[in-house]
């Protein structure tokens, strides 16, 4: 479909077509799964600092409605299109799906590079992007969330835009809210929690000592700092490499993970950050350690590369880091390598999401520590099954998770039944 001729659109529907091999679902239901019962594009015109007047592309894909609401993150990225967030919006359908949260996905955002406005300008462009949404979104039809370059600000900003227009408080119209407007404590940190929880199931498994593992960590947002932390100082594991869209900082010695963290909220970036350990960030991802996570982009895990990783557990904690390419070489290497599939391993952020939503429906707050507790079951209920599935059927972890979640969405499909 023109619409969304874009090569990570192409690589969602590559990855969604060898699901649908694995569970011989006919031509006619795959079309149907497949593509995005809902796009919207919009123009944004916004006032800048200096007087004068930029517009910005805005994109909303609402993938399927059949379990209940879209519900999906808000991207605020200068390469963002509308195949991009068509791919992202599939990706998110099968996530939810396969963690069992009544939804169907979504993904939207803007074409801007956020690191580039100044903070007034970044208030009107998200103000004017939701203010385009008000007709198209809604606690029922679909949620946003946040995703790269969006944060709990930006939340707060959409909730209160939909909000003055409603004329009343409407705070489960965004999920990753902060907690002081109705946001779920532990919200900002539940992806990297979770990333980390399943690392350390793996690692569990696989009989390794995490006190003698390594770990690198590929992106430094909200959710490699906060997993590189969580590693850190929770686990006991060395992390050894760290990167953002700027620098890679490898050091076999140990990263001091908490200054890093300390110097990216004075500065913004690992840009002057332990200078004398800056590394190709390509050469990051190829380094040898027990765990990589890639927590950035997608594509970054490809044909090219994936013969030469030097890990035993990639915890995919980004959307859609793996291509299909590397996929059919990470198959060949499934001994040495164990995949926590994406749409697993960072699940974590919409299972709060959906706390958060139920939780501003009801009017009702739980603690941090059920939140937490709530979503490790979660995760690992979704990790029992995905492990089972895959020894059971000898497939990859990405095809078992995938195929549980496109599973759901085709019964829910079969059973609603198609109208008129
Ligand atoms: N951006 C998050 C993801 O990719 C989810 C956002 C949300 O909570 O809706 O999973």
């Amino acid at each position: 479909m023109s619409i969304y001729d874009d090569d990570v659109f192409r690589m969602a529907c590559d990855q969604f077509q060898v699901i649908a091999d694995y569970l011989s679902i006919n031509k006619n239901d795959r079309e149907r799964l497949m593509y995005p019962k809902r796009a919207i594009a919009v123009t944004l015109p916004v006032h800048m600092d200096d007087g004068s007047t930029r517009t910005f592309q805005g994109y909303r894909v609402q993938h399927h409605l059949t379990l209940g609401p879209t519900k999906g993150g808000t991207r605020f990225a200068p390469s963002l299109s509308m195949g991009e967030t068509a791919a992202l919006a599939m990706w998110m359908s099968w996530k939810c799906a396969l963690s069992n949260l009544p939804y169907g996905g979504a993904k939207g955002g803007v074409t801007v590079d956020p690191a580039k406005l100044s903070r007034t300008e970044l208030e009107r462009v998200s103000r004017r992007y939701m203010q385009e949404m008000i007709p198209f979104v809604g606690p029922h039809t679909d949620i946003m969330g946040p995703d790269m370059g969006t944060n709990e600000q930006v939340m707060a900003w959409f909730m209160d835009t939909y909000s003055v227009h409603q004329g009343y408080s409407v705070s489960e119209i965004v999920t990753g809210k902060p907690v002081a407007i109705g946001g779920t404590e532990g919200r900002r940190e539940a992806t990297g929690r979770g990333v980390v929880y399943l690392v350390e199931r793996a690692m569990n498994m696989l009989k390794m000592d995490p006190e003698k593992c390594t770990a690198i960590v590929q992106g430094f947002g909200n959710v490699g700092s906060v997993a590189a932390l969580s590693l850190a100082y929770k686990s006991g594991v060395k992390v050894i490499g760290i990167s953002d869209a700027h620098a890679a900082i490898y050091d076999p010695k140990g990263i001091d993970i908490q200054a890093a963290e300390q110097h990216v909220f004075k500065k913004g970036t690992l840009r002057a950050f332990a200078q004398d350990n800056h590394v190709d960030p390509k050469e990051l991802l190829m380094m040898p350690c027990d765990i990589l996570v890639p927590a950035a982009v997608d594509r970054v895990i490809n044909g090219k590369n994936a013969g030469e990783l030097k890990c035993r557990i990639l915890a995919e904690a980004a959307n859609g880091p793996t291509t299909p390419q590397a996929d059919l070489i990470l198959e060949k290497r499934w001994d040495e390598i164990f995949v926590i599939p994406d749409i697993l391993c960072n699940a974590g952020g919409v299972i709060v999401s959906y706390f958060e939503w139920v939780q501003g429906l009801q009017s009702y707050l739980w603690t941090e520590m059920e939140v937490t507790d709530k979503l490790f079951r979660i995760l690992e209920h979704s990790f029992a099954q995905v492990i089972k599935r895959a020894k059971a059927h000898k497939i990859s972890h990405r095809t078992a998770a995938m195929a549980i979640g496109v599973e759901r969405v085709l019964k829910a499909k079969k059973m609603r039944g198609l109208f008129p």
